[in-house]
């Protein structure tokens, strides 16, 4: 007999092509009247769309935000927001932006509209990741939680391919996790299995045709999904290990996701072997971890952790962070297993089937 908890986000979605242009309406519809945007050095071209949008809505604009949510940054923007007097905050970009937005709507007790143009997922979770002194710490709290994301598939289309790839795969991981996850139940399991087929179509339309939007469309669509399991139930070993890889040797969060995730589906797979004939058929294939391994390097993504600037000196001390302390998972995360897993990513070894 089945028995879950599922909590339903209190959170408007706005999804398709050319959806930005509802910014003005959906920031009327918080209730709000001065909003300061937000954006990375690299992308004011964007907040500068949304400011038009906006008209005399935008209050402000901070261009500062840069990765793992630097304290000195929040602080930064929240003494912009406090100077313009905002009672909203608008992230358009990728998680960095996403996790500054939470950082400032949250210390400030404002509302927060975002506007993801990565895969990541960060808009549909109620976690902020912040560092401080070098370290990384995570709280959570419904006050972190944004309160609408507007999904435009039109802004997504000038991710390098670079960052496609890796990005699609930390998408793709959310949804793997959750089908394995103590919390998962029957909704999160259809929107995850629906995310793996939507990113994998997404990847190889894609491929075939760089400019395809219908293509950049099913992988928005499939990150929103994805994104939606990673709020609702708890993640695994493959999260654990990407948190300590990007955490404490500073690896870049995306594509350490697109090395780690075939590995450690296969680590997990003899614990976990319903959810996994799952996510092989979503796939089309007759084992999952070797389908995505084949979908990350048929796509030019990273598949070693080597080539993204892991030591192998650290394989040994990064094992021991992984299971410092316990968290859910399917099979048991012992160090010796994890330093074999970690050897075998190091190297870009394929994965197999289990014995
Ligand atoms: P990111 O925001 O740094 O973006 C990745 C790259 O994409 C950057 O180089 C950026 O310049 C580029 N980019 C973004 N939008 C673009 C566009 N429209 N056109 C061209 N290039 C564009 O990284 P990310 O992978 O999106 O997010 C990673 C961060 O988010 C990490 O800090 C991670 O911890 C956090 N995160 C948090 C959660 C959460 O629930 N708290 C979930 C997922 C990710």
């Amino acid at each position: 007999m089945r028995s879950f908890i599922h909590q339903a986000p209190a959170q408007r979605i706005v999804f398709g092509v050319g959806a930005l242009a509802s910014v003005g309406d959906e920031l009327d519809r918080l209730g709000a009247t001065r909003a300061v945007v937000l954006s990375t050095p690299g992308h004011e071209h964007l907040a500068d769309l949304v400011a038009t949008l906006l008209e005399r809505r935008a209050a402000g604009h901070f261009a500062g935000a840069v990765p793992h949510t630097p304290v000195e940054v929040t602080e930064q923007a929240l003494e912009v927001a406090r100077e313009c007097h905002a009672d909203a905050v608008i992230s358009v970009g990728g998680g960095s932006t996403t996790g500054l937005g939470k950082a400032v709507a949250s210390r400030l007790g404002i509302l927060h509209l975002v506007i993801p143009t990565t895969y990541a997922g960060s808009e549909l979770t109620p976690v902020l990741g912040e560092t401080s002194g070098g370290e990384k710490t995570t709280r959570s709290g419904p006050a972190i939680l944004p309160n609408t994301v507007i999904y435009d598939v039109e802004l997504t289309t000038t991710l390098p391919w670079s960052v496609t790839v890796p990005s699609a795969i930390n998408a793709m991981a959310h949804a793997v996790e959750a089908l394995y996850s103590p919390d998962a139940n029957g909704q999160t399991d259809a929107m995850a299995l629906e995310a793996i087929r939507a990113i994998d179509r997404g990847l190889r339309d894609l491929r075939d045709d760089r400019e395809s939007l219908g293509a950049r469309s099913d992988l928005l669509y499939g990150a929103y999904l994805a994104g939606s399991c990673l709020g609702a139930v708890g993640m695994g070993l493959h999260h654990k290990l990407c948190h300590v890889l990007g955490g404490t040797f500073n690896l870049s969060h995306a594509p350490t996701h697109a090395v780690v995730l075939p590995y450690a589906m296969a680590y997990n797979e003899p614990a976990s072997l319903p959810a996994m004939s799952r996510i092989a058929e979503a796939l089309d294939s007759d084992h999952g971890p070797s389908a995505v391994q084949i979908l990350v390097r048929d796509s030019g993504g990273p598949t070693a952790l080597r080539d993204i600037g892991f030591a192998r000196a650290d394989i040994g001390r990064a094992a021991e962070l992984s299971v410092s302390r316990p968290y859910p998972n399917p099979r048991q995360v012992t160090t010796a297993g994890i330093t074999q897993l970690l050897g075998e990513a190091f190297e870009g070894n394929r994965v197999r089937p289990t014995a």
